[in-house]
């Protein structure tokens, strides 16, 4: 079932007064799945509490025989697959390319799109996500003047439902970032990228960043016939370890991967440059690869046979080799019929296309997920004490993972988001602050 909802329906629930009470709500879970074992447990039952004064959800006892409170609200799974939220390592929620279909037009969102505006969309790209089970989304830059950090912030203090976000502030490059500018218009490249050329320059970008709400440095390895040099790249990495950050790398070139594997990044990410032996490299040092993989189908953007075969090759190659993967989309633009949850979950076509079994592409799109954004010990995991995050499935998708094509259920912090396949109207909500969506 397609989830659609408006923007303007959204903004009607965000001032709402909450209850002072803590929330319990008991999930009967029918087959509760353990994604990083691809274990399941049947008949279990789920107690969260969702304390709406402080925003904080937990999972307060899992098992076949926990008591349900009297007050407690029962939802009833007992016929679904619960698992814990999928995750997006690489997405951009504040942007969709303006395009015509023979022009994808990257330039005209930053020149036309304000950053409240790119806020919002951030706002109602969070939502489509969410809607399909994505509970954590690693944001990696192009969100203007930090819409990131905005929305990272409205969803964590409980103003709108979506998924954690994982920030990265603005993209740190080499001069012009990802742009090529007339020196008419040299500064478009800001707020998009800033430039950092000098090791004086890096380190006040990424102070810059962290300031002003990164929770991940972003750097653009190699966007320019000027790459980062391994030096720099180690710059980087010390530098935001500072402040207890990690850097993800954009690579597009071979060297460029090669140097930012040697300087230690904790992610590369998109697989342009990606072959055997920078996948034996990233093995050894543990670095993830967050390869951005584009399937190819008659509705996606074009993709040549030659690269989606080596795509593939490349992505079974980095599995066989034990490199750490992440599942990650950068699906930054519009496909029509599809919401960004939608056009998210097609990028499993590739996985399977790349013969990684289905209980393990479930693995790599949660439990891997959960440890690439660093929250594995707070969030993602179902597990007593962490924070309330959960989905369901009518079909096993340890078996089929096309079964997350219909996300029938969606938990996020405590509070019912989705309900038997429809984003949940504001009667499956609690009083609290201000998750709510209803249809009008
Ligand atoms: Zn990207």
């Amino acid at each position: 079932m397609k989830t659609r909802f408006s923007l303007l329906t959204v903004c009607c629930f965000i001032f709402l007064p909450s209850a002072a009470l803590a929330q319990k709500t008991a999930i009967k879970a029918g087959h509760l799945i353990d994604t990083a074992t691809s274990t399941v447990t049947h008949n279990q039952i789920v107690l969260v509490e969702l304390n709406p004064q402080t925003g904080r959800s937990t999972i307060l006892e899992i098992g076949p025989n926990v008591a349900i409170p009297a007050d407690a609200e029962v939802v009833d799974l007992s016929d679904q697959w619960v698992f814990g939220g999928l995750v997006d390592a690489h997405d951009h929620l504040a942007i969709t390319y303006k395009e015509t279909p023979e022009n994808w037009n990257y330039y005209q969102t930053v020149i036309m799109d304000s950053t409240p505006l790119r806020a919002i969309q951030a706002m109602s790209t969070g939502f489509q996500k969410l809607a399909s089970g994505f509970t954590i989304v690693r944001d990696l830059g192009n969100n203007a003047l930090y819409a990131d950090t905005a929305i990272r912030q409205a969803i964590e203090m409980g103003w709108v439902p979506g998924p954690t976000i994982i920030n990265s502030g603005i993209i740190i490059g080499a001069f012009g970032g990802q742009f090529y500018e007339t020196p008419e218009m040299e500064d478009t490249v800001y707020p998009e990228y800033l430039n950092a050329d000098t090791n004086d320059e890096i380190v006040k970008a990424i102070r810059r960043n962290i300031h002003y709400g990164a929770k991940v440095i972003k750097v653009c390895v190699d966007c320019q016939a000027y790459p980062y040099t391994v030096d720099q790249l180690k710059l980087f990495v010390s530098e935001a370890a500072n402040a207890g950050q990690k850097v993800s790398g954009h690579v597009q070139t071979r060297e460029g991967a090669r140097r930012a594997i040697e300087a230690g990044l904790w992610s590369l990410d998109h697989d342009n440059a990606m072959d055997e032996e920078l996948h034996k490299m990233m093995a050894a040092k543990g670095i993830w690869r967050v390869g951005t993989e584009t399937p190819k189908a008659d509705f996606m953007r074009p993709t040549s046979d030659e690269r989606w075969e080596r795509r593939v090759a490349m992505l079974r190659d980095a599995y066989n080799q034990g490199v750490k993967l992440a599942f990650s989309t950068d699906a930054d633009y519009y496909i029509p019929g599809l919401t960004r949850g939608e056009l998210t979950v097609e990028f499993i076509r590739t996985w399977l296309a790349a013969g990684i079994p289905d209980a393990e592409i479930l693995k790599v799109m949660t439990t891997n997920g959960y440890e690439i954004s660093e929250l594995q010990n707070s969030r993602g995991p179902i597990q007593v004490g962490f924070a309330a995050d959960l989905i369901a499935t009518a079909e096993n998708p340890l078996e089929d993972i096309n079964a997350i094509r219909d996300v029938r259920f969606v938990m996020k912090n405590g509070m019912v988001f989705k309900k038997d396949g429809v984003v949940a109207p504001l009667g499956f909500f609690h009083n609290g602050p201000v998750y709510g969506w209803r249809k009008r």
